[in-house]
Order: structure tokens, then C-alpha cells, then sequence
């Protein structure tokens, strides 16, 4: 008698237990949902674009202050460290002080036997190079098509042309341009930065002007004695002027012959840059998580992550990086904060991960893909967030093997946030062999699914790489909204029985 009126009382709080906790996921969904605050994440993009931070550069002082009041956010909020204990995946990170912008000046021959001289400006017409050796040079400067010198693909863009101690004139990428062909692949190797401006030194190149239409560029390996500058089309115009020929046409020939269009310009130019060099730089990925709570699925793990670091201070020519990437990282800020206080349990693990020296060549992801936290077999997906920040819709794009997860974000948009979302994944696999240019392409040719989430219908010109990539240029009603949808699909996405996993 007494035991079966204990059991019918217990009976009667665990079923109302459980109907006030399915009530209470649906009211605290909706009610964290709405502390995702576009004014708060305002705040947010203020702190992280602040001039104090100095253009976040991986590798300086700065980045790791802005790296330190990120995982503070993250503890205030109840986000776990990820790391042994500690919110930050450190690495060594030598970087480059650019004092000032240097020079860039053409002697011009006139018709009369004289010579003038022009200045180029920065950052219009030229660029600091952001990893330049420092000094000045004055020499003549040698078209070498992409700066390729590959034996097994027969194409060296310095054969018949000697370069020592002169002025190499480099195009971006490489002479093949279809990514989807696995031929591409062998290209790959010399579509690098890092690789053109080794090969230019090993060829005795002093000095390297790089056509990428003058903008901000730390992934270019820093050699001591080669001086780095990207140019625009002013510059190289000029260049070209008198010679017969131009930049485009040459790549034209190029592309359709494979065969290098190598020339001396005749063109005498001096370049100048100001530099030193910080050898013992560090930096860091920082990384939080939200434990899961089911004994089994704890041990799989979604990662939503994006960027941290920008493209730092070209001697005054200050990049804040507030698309690129400000804007990624405050969005999975809106969605940590709201899952991480809401307390909703997660039945599989969640991690945040803030991903640094992204800009200086994909460092901090290829130092996670190395070394997971989680094994690979056991991470459902890495989701990045890269640029999303500017635009009226959304966009969720899936490689092949996440395809069956977009549902969980479209769910979430139908549901909660209601913007145009365009989301897909491709039908079949579809490897491309270009050169990796976000942390996603890093994450899925190690092997794992991946997601990018971005932004649709742009609102603002998007400013790349030079100053003027400000708060101006960002739109943080759709920032609340992608912190949204990812606060609801994550949740989803982790509590889920089964996920459709190719
Ligand atoms: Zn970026």
C-alpha cells in the first residue's frame, strides 16, 4: 500500500516533470532566442574593430589581447575552456612591423633623353608589402608571368630572363584555371604567395611587385633581402607603356599556350620599404565548448568557427576587419552566449572555436586539423563563418557529406528568423584542387564535413583587405539573425536521435 502510493506520486512528478520540461524548451528556446541582441553584438564589433587592437595581426601583442577579451566573454557566459583546461591553442607566429609605406617610384624616360620621375600613392596605387624585407632598391623590372619554375610540368617563367639583383613583375595563381580538374592539381603547389616569392629569391630577384591590385597581404613568406610591394593597375600600366604588349594579353598567351611570355621591361623603378622583423611572435586559436550531457553523444562534437585575426597596420594603413572577419566571430558570439545561459541541455558536444593567423596562410586550422581536440570520426561537422555581415539573406552551403544536415539551419530559419536562405550542399562529391583560401576548405580536405555560412544580397560595398573594412559596412540585423538561426539549428543539431550523415 505505502510502496504503490510513493510510486504513484513519483509517477505523477516524473510525468510532470517531463511536461514542464518539454513546455520550458520550447518557452526558454524562444526566450534566449530573443536576448540575441543586435546592440549588444554592436558592441561587440566596436571592441573587436577597435584601433587598439591594431588590425588584429596573428602574431602581435594585439591579436592576443582581442583573443584574451574573447575568452572572457566565453567564461562570463558559462562556455568551458576546450583546451586541457585553458580557452587558447597557442602557436609561435613570427610577424612584420611595417613602420611606414615605403616608396614606389618609376624612372621615366622621355622623349628627349630625360628622365622624370613618378610616385605612386599608397594604398590606391600600391601596397606595403606586408612581410617585406626593409631597405630600398632601384633596378630594372623583369616580366615573369606567374613566377612558376616547375621541371615536371615543363614551365619555368624564368627561363631566358635573368633576374639578380632586379624587379620581378608576378601574377597571382597559376597558368591552369579550371579548379575542378584533377590536372589542376599539379599546379597547386605554385599558386602559393609564399611559394612565388621563394622562387623569386631563388632566382637572385632583389625586389618582387606582386599584380593583386594593391591590397593587404600577410601570407607571403618574409625574406630578409627581397622587398615586396602589390601594385594596381597605375604602376603597371606604366610598365607596360611603350612595350607593345600588356598584362593581359601576355596572361591570355600564357593560359592558352602554357608556355612563359617571360620580357626586361626595360622600366627602372626604385622600391622602398621600412620593416623589422618579429621572430618570436605567438598566437592562438581560442577555443570554448559546451559539454554534452548524454553518456554516448557527448563524445561527438559540432565546431562552429571563424577567424579572429585581420590583416594588421601597413605603416598607418590600418585594416579593422570588420567583415573580414569581426563580423563571424560576433555571430557565433550571439549564438554562444544564448545557448551557453540559457543552459538548454546539449545531448552532443558544441565548440566555438576562434580561429587565428588565419590570414598569414590558414595556420591556426591547419594546426587544429592536425591535432583534433576531438577525433575526426567523432566531429559531426566544422561550420565557418567567414565575411557574414553584409546583406538581407542568408547562405548555408554544405560540402557533399554535411548535405543531410541543412535542414537543421533551414528548420531554424522557416521557424525562427524567416530570411531568404539559400542552402545547399552538392549531390555528388566535388573535390576542388585550388588554392585552400578560407579555414573551411582546410577543415574539409583533412577529411572533415564542413558548413560556411554566409551572407546574401549585399547591402554595402564589401572592402577586401585595405582600410575602410569598418563597423560602416556591415549589417547587424542580419548579424542577429545569423547568431539566431544558429543558436536554434545548433540545438537542434546537437539533441538530435540521428543525424543524416553521409
Ligand atoms: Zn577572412
Amino acid at each position: 500500500m505505502q510502496v504503490s502510493k510513493i510510486m504513484v506520486i513519483t509517477l505523477i512528478i516524473i510525468i510532470s516533470t517531463a511536461t514542464s520540461c518539454r513546455m520550458s524548451h520550447e518557452e526558454r528556446l524562444e526566450k534566449y532566442l530573443e536576448t540575441i541582441d543586435r546592440h549588444e553584438m554592436m558592441e561587440w564589433m566596436e571592441t573587436i574593430t577597435d584601433e587598439r587592437y591594431n588590425g588584429r595581426l596573428a602574431g602581435t601583442p594585439e591579436y592576443m589581447e582581442v583573443a584574451e577579451w574573447v575568452a572572457d566573454k566565453l567564461e562570463s557566459w558559462g562556455v568551458s575552456p576546450a583546451v586541457n583546461g585553458s580557452y587558447f591553442q597557442m602557436f609561435d607566429q613570427p610577424y612584420t612591423v611595417i613602420h611606414d609605406v615605403g616608396a614606389l617610384k618609376l624612372h621615366r624616360k622621355l622623349p628627349d633623353g630625360t628622365t622624370d620621375i613618378i610616385s605612386y600613392q599608397a594604398p590606391d596605387q600600391y601596397y606595403p608589402g606586408m612581410n617585406s624585407g626593409s631597405g630600398e632598391l632601384t633596378a630594372e623590372v623583369v616580366y615573369v608571368g606567374y613566377g612558376i619554375t616547375a621541371p615536371e610540368l615543363n614551365y619555368d617563367d624564368y627561363a631566358g630572363v635573368d633576374v639578380e639583383g632586379k624587379i620581378v613583375l608576378v601574377n597571382r595563381d597559376a597558368p591552369f584555371r579550371n579548379t575542378r580538374d584533377p590536372e589542376y592539381a599539379r599546379w597547386l603547389p605554385y599558386c602559393y604567395h609564399q611559394y612565388k616569392v621563394k622562387n623569386a629569391h631563388a632566382h637572385g630577384a632583389a625586389g618582387f611587385l606582386y599584380i593583386d591590385g594593391a591590397s593587404a597581404n600577410p601570407n607571403i613568406a618574409y625574406i630578409e633581402d627581397l622587398i615586396v610591394k602589390g601594385i594596381g593597375s597605375e604602376p603597371l600600366n606604366d610598365i607596360f607603356d611603350g612595350t607593345g604588349k600588356s598584362n593581359r594579353e601576355l596572361l591570355a598567351g600564357i593560359n592558352s599556350s602554357f608556355r612563359p611570355a617571360s620580357f626586361n621591361t626595360g622600366k627602372v623603378m626604385t622600391i622602398r620599404a621600412n620593416t623589422s622583423r618579429v621572430e618570436d611572435g605567438v598566437t592562438c586559436n581560442v577555443i570554448g565548448i559546451i559539454e554534452g550531457t548524454d553518456p554516448d553523444l557527448k563524445h561527438e562534437v559540432i565546431i562552429v568557427g571563424g577567424h579572429l585575426d585581420a590583416v594588421g597596420n601597413a605603416g598607418g594603413l590600418l585594416v579593422n576587419g570588420a567583415i573580414d572577419n569581426a563580423s563571424g566571430v560576433v555571430d557565433i558570439m550571439g549564438a554562444a552566449k544564448a545557448m551557453a545561459t540559457s543552459r538548454i541541455p546539449l545531448r552532443r558536444s558544441v565548440m566555438f572555436m576562434f580561429i587565428g593567423a588565419e590570414e598569414v596562410g590558414l595556420v591556426g586550422s591547419e594546426l587544429y586539423t592536425n591535432a583534433p581536440l576531438f577525433p575526426k570520426e567523432n566531429t559531426v561537422v566544422y561550420i565557418n563563418l567567414d565575411m557574414a555581415g553584409n546583406g538581407t539573406g542568408i547562405s548555408v552551403r554544405g560540402s557533399y557529406r554535411a548535405g543531410g544536415l541543412l535542414d537543421f539551419f533551414i528548420d531554424a530559419n522557416d521557424n525562427y528568423v524567416h530570411r531568404p536562405l539559400r542552402a545547399n550542399a552538392p549531390e555528388v562529391e566535388t573535390p576542388s584542387y585550388g588554392r585552400p583560401r578560407s579555414d573551411a576548405v582546410i577543415f574539409d580536405r583533412a577529411g572533415f564535413r564542413t558548413m560556411s555560412v554566409g551572407t546574401t544580397n549585399p547591402v554595402h560595398r564589401t572592402i577586401y583587405h585595405r582600410p575602410g573594412d569598418d563597423i560602416s559596412t556591415i549589417t547587424i540585423d542580419i548579424m542577429e539573425d545569423i547568431a539566431r538561426m544558429l543558436y536554434v539549428g545548433l540545438i537542434d543539431m546537437a539533441n538530435a536521435d540521428e543525424l543524416d550523415l553521409r
